[in-house]
């Protein structure tokens, strides 16, 4: 039986509460594949000192190098609504499907997505919602940094 969207998010959640244990921002991604997850991530901007690791990047970089007839099935499962960059990369590799756990505390590149093609479901889910709020209260500067604004 396929994975419901729920069950799909909850991969990704996981991820961000894998990252937050470790002092990580707490955004968590899975892509699915037919049914099956084929790789998760979540962000790394303070484990790794990266630039580009957000949730969905890391996720795609953990993938790693697949085919084009691979992404034209997959789905990006992410905790937070995309940012301008994650949204480029879901685009650059056609990425047909994209779940996001909420889109209240961030709102990415949903519209451009949906301008694309891209179909994006928002599942306003509490628990995503309560963890970027805990985060975003209790490091705003960090926060900041992750979306490219000055405090
Ligand atoms: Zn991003």
């Amino acid at each position: 039986m396929a994975l419901t969207d729920s069950e799909q998010l909850a991969f990704a959640v996981a991820e961000a509460k894998a990252g937050r244990a470790k002092g990580g921002i707490p955004i968590g991604a899975a892509l699915i594949v037919d049914g099956e997850v084929l790789a998760t991530g979540h962000n790394q901007r303070v484990q790794l000192g990266s630039a580009i690791h957000h949730g969905e990047t890391n996720c795609l970089e953990n993938a790693g190098r697949l085919p084009a007839s691979v992404y034209e099935r997959a789905t990006m499962v992410t905790t937070l609504s995309p940012c301008d960059m994650c949204t480029g990369a879901i685009l650059l590799y056609k990425i047909p499907r994209v779940i996001i756990g909420e889109n209240s505390t961030f709102y990415g590149g949903e519209d451009y997505l949906r301008s694309r093609g891209v179909d994006v479901v928002v599942l306003d889910d509490d628990e995503c919602i309560q963890m970027m709020s805990d985060f975003i209260a209790a490091e705003p500067a960090l926060w900041n940094e992750d979306i490219g604004e000055s405090d």
